[in-house]
């Protein structure tokens, strides 16, 4: 067996971040930056009203209350997208509406809620600063500066600053096109009765909602028999199509566990014992420049195996920075049981936090074919080798979403 961290080494030195691609901004959430964005113009472009109301000069608002407002005739009205032609004079007021231009001469805005109409007067009716309800330009984003720095996950906001930005297009990295492919006689697909020895594939929908979840793209390579034929075909398919390959099952020491035998045939391929359980044989290895994941075929193996291999290192790909799960450090409220193996055991937990911190509990039973508790599971927790944890001992859980 080798250790853990050995394993993902190993995935992890023949890995590396896709190149970059120029992508429509309406296609570019949930990628990462691979360039610095610098603002080309400033945001607001030009000083102008936050509130409706009237441009005026603050100083001609000196001693003005509700009681005993100050008079102002109405020179003009600006609407957003529109532009004063004349200077504010002394005295004077204009209408103006949230988002307009302020007029040249105006140095506040009294909002309409402060104000009374009065003929072709306003009367306002309360003492305004310089700058009152004023957005100068660049307050939000003065232009020039460094705005976003390569490794930014683009989220939705991202994405409005980009756009008010005039960016109609920006530069990525790749997010990988993974593709998952199921293996094994026994696996049925679809809703069909199932026959003597049968069982459905749950792993391939599975695999492929983690790597949706995930921020990568999934891809569906079907459910393939256990020959070697079939799966080489299935395999080279996959590699013409997709960026990344996720396998399942096959890779145990059973006799008809094909895909080991073809991964390692096609290329330089490894075959690890990992010191974890569950999932304790993975397959890894670079075909044609596709990375190949080889999990083993029981449903919690695959998911744990995808946590601790695949996700990490497709996250990697696409630029992420947040590759890895959170991780925190959990009182269990019970004892949790094992024995000593050599391993390092990832048991599926329901963690919970308070106001004195995480606590956490098995999700229940624990077999690498009971995927019900993985289901409920929010978190793996790390349980080191030896006999198991007392309860209030404190262990380290993987935060899963
Ligand atoms: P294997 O890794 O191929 O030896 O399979 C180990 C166990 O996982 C067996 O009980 C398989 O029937 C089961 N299994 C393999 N693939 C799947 C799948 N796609 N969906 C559900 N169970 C599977
Ligand atoms: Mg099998």
């Amino acid at each position: 067996m080798i250790a853990l961290e050995e394993a993902q080494a190993r995935v992890n030195r023949q890995l590396s971040v896709l190149d970059e691609a120029a992508v429509d901004l309406r296609d570019a959430v949930g990628h990462v930056l691979a360039k610095t964005i610098i603002s080309a113009e400033a945001i607001p472009p030009f000083a102008n009203t936050a509130m409706d109301g009237f441009a005026v000069r603050a100083a001609d608002t000196v001693g003005a209350t509700k009681d005993d407002p100050v008079s102002l005739p109405v020179v003009a009205t600006i609407a957003a997208g529109a532009v004063s032609d004349r200077t504010l004079q002394p005295g004077e007021a204009m209408r103006i509406m949230t988002g307009a231009p302020l007029p040249p001469g105006s140095d506040a805005v009294v909002m309409v809620e402060l104000t009374r109409p009065n003929g072709f007067d306003v009367d306002v009716m309360a003492e305004v600063p310089v700058g009152n309800h004023v957005r100068p330009a660049g307050d939000d984003i003065p232009e020039g500066i460094e705005v976003f720095h390569p490794g930014t996950l683009l989220t939705p906001g991202h994405i409005g600053v980009l756009a008010s930005l005039g960016r109609q297009r920006v530069t990525v990295f790749r997010r990988p096109r993974v593709g998952v492919m199921s293996t094994g006689d026994e696996l049925v697909d679809g809703t069909e009765p199932l026959k003597p020895g049968q069982i459905r594939d749950s792993n391939r929908v599975m695999l492929l909602s983690l790597i949706e979840q995930a921020g990568l793209e999934p891809y569906d390579l079907g459910l393939v028999r256990d020959d070697e034929a079939s799966l080489e075909r299935a395999l080279m398919g996959g590699v013409d199509r997709c960026d990344a390959i996720i396998t399942s099952g096959g890779v145990s020491m059973g006799d008809f566990d094909y895909v080991k035998a073809v991964l390692t045939r096609l290329g330089d391929f490894s075959w690890m014992q990992v010191a974890i359980k569950p999932a304790k044989p993975f397959v890894f290895g670079v075909l044609d420049g596709v990375p190949i994941f080889g999990l083993p075929g029981n449903p919690v193996s695959s998911m744990v195996s995808f946590e601790l291999f695949a996700r990490p290192a497709l996250r990697r790909m696409m630029g992420r920075l947040d590759a890895d799960r959170p991780r925190v450090r959990a009182v269990s409220t019970e004892s949790l049981r094992r024995h000593q193996d050599g391993k390092t055991h990832f048991m599926r937990v329901l963690a919970q936090e308070s106001a004195d911190g995480w606590t956490a509990r098995s999700a229940g039973g624990q077999g690498s074919h009971q995927l019900l508790a993985m289901a409920t599971a929010n978190g793996l927790a790390v349980v080191p080798d030896g006999e198991g944890i007392e309860a209030g001992d404190i262990i380290e859980v993987i935060l899963l979403d």
